[in-house]
């Protein structure tokens, strides 16, 4: 019986975590439970779950919750609120498994704390290793942690390639294992056919209503300004150690494959299934084991054409200013996700067009990078650093606008 601590577990990925769960209940354990503010739906799952402890993240919906939990008369669970005791629920001795599930940068300190305390993190928050790319990495290897990543384009990349780059993520030699490539395909979101011209018009509700995948609503617009595939990108280099010529981005409306691996031989590995994150959370929550995911499998009869597209950087800026932050370095891509939190929330708020995501995106990056000498080796405490400075930025622009 695996014991584990959720963050993030009133989201999206949390849901299809507990539907993993629920299929193998001898399986896994749950320790703790983490969320923001949703007080009604952390109470649902109190009751269905009995976590040991919950954590808020502010004492407002603590104390919310606890007013709930003691009026159903479930006065056992240990609730608590703020940064500090989401990282010591991470770190607690009885915890083994740790879902990295929170939205954006407040997930890297938690993270940072599961990681310190060596235990196997499934990773879902892209932002905390977007954030802090090779930290993260070395601290894995230094604190004996496992990764294992979760999502989807990722995961399909680590169960095509092989298993000795599976146990050396970070630090795997892709060229002396024979791989050629790394092919990360992404939907193209719901605009990929749209005039491009038309784009300036999209609303939050159009963003958020992606053709393949139900997720959260900032990963959702992230989806539709190819922002997302960008950090996967960024995301990517880190966990398989790829250089620019061995990483591409492919456009598969279908996302019936979820990424594939090119090798020197002229095989291509690729891995497909349904559009359901319960796939890869229990390929990480039981690997090197299978478990049921309660996903359906591929009917091949039913599937139809499957199609290809370069990507047209034109349509997706977004997705331009990731590759190019990302071979620029730590400082730009730290900077550019926490602009891009900012923004992306401007744009759901309708302070903001779809398509000033971009351009402002752009000039945040423009003033952290003219800065005084941006350094690329930076410490937990500097990354937090530059991303409340980029963050401050990102408001001043968005001030002017
Ligand atoms: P979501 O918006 O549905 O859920 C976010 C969760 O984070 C919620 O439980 C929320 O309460 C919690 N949260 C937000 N701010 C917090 C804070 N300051 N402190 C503590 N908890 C906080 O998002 P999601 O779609 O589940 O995505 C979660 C993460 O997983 C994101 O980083 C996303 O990029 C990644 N991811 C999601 C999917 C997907 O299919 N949903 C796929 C791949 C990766
Ligand atoms: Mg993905």
């Amino acid at each position: 019986m695996k014991k584990i601590t959720i963050l993030g577990a009133t989201g999206s990925i949390g849901d299809s975590t507990f539907k993993v769960m629920e299929n193998n209940p001898d399986d896994f354990s749950v320790v703790a439970l983490v969320a923001g503010t949703n007080v009604g739906k952390m109470c649902r799952l109190c009751q269905k779950w009995q976590p040991k402890y919950v954590v808020m993240k502010d004492e407002g919906a603590a104390k919310a919750l606890s007013q709930q939990l003691v009026s159903l008369g479930l006065t056992k669970i240990c609730i608590e609120y703020g940064v500090d005791a989401m990282c010591q629920v991470c770190s607690l001795d009885e915890v083994d498994v740790v879902m990295s599930a929170i939205v954006g940068a407040a997930g890297l300190r938690p993270t940072m704390a599961a990681i310190k305390a060596g235990k196997r993190i499934l990773l879902a928050n892209k932002e905390s290793l977007v954030m802090s790319g090779q930290l993260f990495m070395s601290a894995i290897r230094e604190f004996g942690a496992e990764l294992l990543p979760v999502d989807s384009e990722h995961n399909a990349i680590f169960q095509c390639l092989p298993a000795e780059a599976q146990a050396s993520l970070g630090y795997c030699e892709l060229d002396n294992l024979g791989v050629s490539h790394i092919l990360l395909t992404g939907s193209g979101g719901p605009f990929r056919y749209s005039p491009v011209n038309s784009l300036v018009d999209v609303t939050p509700e159009q963003a958020i209503a992606h053709p393949n995948w139900s997720m959260g609503p900032k990963i959702s617009v992230d989806s539709a300004t190819m922002m997302n595939k960008g950090l996967e990108y960024i995301e990517a280099k880190y966990l398989f150690n790829a250089s620019v010529e061995q990483l591409k981005v492919l456009i598969h409306p279908q996302s019936v494959i979820h990424s594939m691996v090119q090798f020197k031989d002229g095989s291509t590995i690729a891995q497909m299934g349904e559009p359901d994150m319960a796939t890869p959370i229990s390929l990480a929550m039981a690997y090197p084991d299978r478990i049921n995911a309660g996903v359906n499998k591929l009917d091949f009869s039913q599937i139809g054409e499957l199609t290809f597209i370069e990507v047209d950087y034109h349509r997706y800026p977004c997705l331009k200013l990731a590759i190019d932050a990302c071979y620029e370095g730590q400082f730009a891509t730290t900077a550019l996700n926490a602009a891009n939190e900012v923004m992306v929330d401007a744009f759901l708020q309708r302070r903001i067009g779809f398509t000033d995501i971009a351009a402002l995106n752009e000039k945040v990056l423009e003033r952290i990078c003219s800065g005084e000498n941006p350094s690329n080796q930076l410490d937990l405490e500097s990354i937090i650093d530059l991303d409340n400075t980029s963050r401050l930025y990102a408001q001043q622009i968005l001030n002017e606008y």
